[in-house]
């Protein structure tokens, strides 16, 4: 597969080294779509190096003037959406409307973004003193190291970048190495950003480094960076957590989810059954907030079971560029084998498999295409606890509502979550501190597609993070609280009277 008139398109320099060691192959063929290098211990250390000379010129300009950089770039995604998404889809097998929204959330939190830089707001506070104020002001942290995820290989980068470039910070951005491409491609339209910018903006503000855990691992390790965002697996935020950790590094981890739906006896099925599939087989069930387990009432379970397998039936699986298609490719053939052991292990724990099986095309025999799995499981077993990252649905039966929400929270994980219901006393229990442990909780949508407008992330196993939109700009920004005095005394705080230095 030829990406070269897409790259060109989309202004990436054709001269800019893009060859080495590391092969990327697009999951819809599994042809190899180009080479790049990966980053060494000295490339890192350049990266980072400009990001923080960068720095120390980019906090002096004004939020409001900063949102302007980000303005033009929203424009500039405008007009290359299309190319974009396009890529995207070669490079990680989403489908084309997909793709298109993930490009479209790139626009959506510039837009946030550019608001928001003229409401980083502190607060004034009463203070116990006379004639003294108390006052926040917010200041932009420093260079940022961001880890992305290949199963959203523009957005995410996206959500941190619109915020940090705001807030005052430049970004050193490892992409999956699985999509190393679109990262160069979004890197080129910022590019032409800045050269439409009537301003100066230093040359470090985004820098990429290459390659897989070897160069997370030393963006982890680096002191300069003050916050790194990460999103992947668990097993990755378990490797890098410590390390930022142990240097008093700032960290906002979007790890994985293992995402649940309550289907209650009052809920609209007709509704719930389109949730249901979209958020289970979307993104061929490699997003972070795919729905893998349905608890649903004993009453209507046969009912939504059949309901599924019919919709699951006439599931289009294939090319993620055609016309009709839902289900694309999964990255590689590693994700297959773990659907496969996945599902072996359910069968064994006494799983009913319904789906599930390797789909070939004729037209890409080397393309990892699955027909998406719905596994009716007698129990919560271990394998319904982990993610697999892969379209796997599990079906649980409840009877009593506390149990389905015991069942519900009885995992690691604590991303997104969701209950279809007409009863407002079980909507408002699945929302209420006794109900849903999640970060994204629900009523009758789907778990997975989130707006950027609210903050994006999970609790316990997927890292407590909050991206996007809310307040979540706090995390790229240090927090100074200042005390002035305008009178002619110097009472103290507690009402302490202090004898000495009179
Ligand atoms: P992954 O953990 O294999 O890789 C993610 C990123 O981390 C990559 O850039 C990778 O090179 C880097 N990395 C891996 N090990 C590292 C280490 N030891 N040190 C530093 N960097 C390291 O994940 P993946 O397969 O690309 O993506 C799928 C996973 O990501 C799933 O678990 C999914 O749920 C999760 N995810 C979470 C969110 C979220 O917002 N919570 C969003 C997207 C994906």
């Amino acid at each position: 597969m030829d990406i070269r008139p897409l790259l060109d398109a989309l202004g990436v320099d054709p001269t800019a080294g893009l060859a080495g060691a590391l092969s990327v192959r697009s999951p819809i063929d599994g042809s190899e779509l180009g080479r790049m290098a990966a980053a060494s211990e000295g490339d890192v250390g350049a990266a980072v190096a400009d990001a923080e000379a960068a720095f120390l010129a980019w906090r002096h300009v004004p939020a409001p003037r900063r949102g302007d950089l980000v303005r033009l770039f929203a424009d500039v995604l405008r007009a290359n959406k299309e190319a974009l998404a396009a890529l995207v889809t070669i490079e990680c097998g989403k489908i084309g409307a997909e793709a298109q929204g993930e490009v479209q959330e790139m626009i959506d939190i510039c837009d946030f973004a550019v608001g928001l830089s003229r409401q980083l707001y502190g607060l004034t506070m009463a203070t116990e003193r006379p004639d003294h104020r108390l006052m926040e002001t917010w200041h932009p942290l420093g260079p940022i190291g961001v880890i992305t995820a290949f199963n959203f290989p523009v957005a995410v980068w996206a959500w941190n970048f619109a915020l940090a470039i705001v807030c005052g910070d430049p970004v050193v951005w490892k992409p999956s190495e699985k999509t190393p491409f679109a990262a160069v491609a979004c890197a080129a339209l910022f590019a032409q950003a800045v050269r439409r910018w009537s301003g100066e903006a230093p040359a470090g503000l985004l820098r990429l480094v290459m390659g897989g855990s070897g160069p997370g691992a030393l963006l982890a390790r680096d002191p300069r960076l003050k916050l790194i965002s990460a999103t992947g697996s668990c097993a990755m935020g378990r490797a890098v957590a410590p390390v930022v950790a142990a240097r008093f590094g700032r960290l906002l981890l979007e790890l994985g989810g293992n995402n649940a739906m309550v289907v209650a006896p009052s809920a609209d099925l007709d509704l719930a059954v389109r949730a249901i599939v979209f958020s289970a087989v979307g993104t061929a069930g490699q997003r972070c907030t795919t729905l893998r387990r349905l608890i649903v009432h004993e009453s209507i379970a046969d009912d939504v079971v059949r309901r599924l397998r019919l919709a699951y039936a006439g599931l289009a699986v294939g090319d993620p560029r055609a016309d009709g298609t839902v289900v694309g490719p999964l990255i590689d053939a590693r994700a297959r084998t773990a659907m496969e052991r996945a599902l072996a292990q359910a069968r064994s724990d006494g799983g009913l498999v319904f789906g599930g099986d390797p789909v070939a095309l004729d037209e890409a025999p080397h393309g990892v295409y699955v027909s998406p799995a719905l596994v009716e499981m007698p129990a919560q077993t271990d394998i319904v606890r982990a993610e697999t990252f892969a379209p796997i649905l599990y079906v649980l039966r409840y009877r009593d509502f506390t149990d389905a929400v015991r069942l519900h929270n009885e995992v690691d994980q604590g991303l997104a979550s969701s209950i279809f219901t007409a009863d407002v006393r079980e909507a408002e229990r699945f929302l209420s501190a006794a109900g849903s442990d999640c970060g994204i909780v629900n009523v009758n949508i789907g778990p997975s597609g989130a707006e950027i407008g609210g903050a994006f992330g999970g609790e316990k196993a997927t890292g407590g993070g909050r991206e996007a939109g809310s307040d979540a700009w706090r995390a790229y920004m240090r927090r100074a609280t200042n005390t002035i005095n305008y009178s002619r005394d110097l009472p103290l705080a507690q009402g302490i009277v202090f004898a000495g230095g009179a």
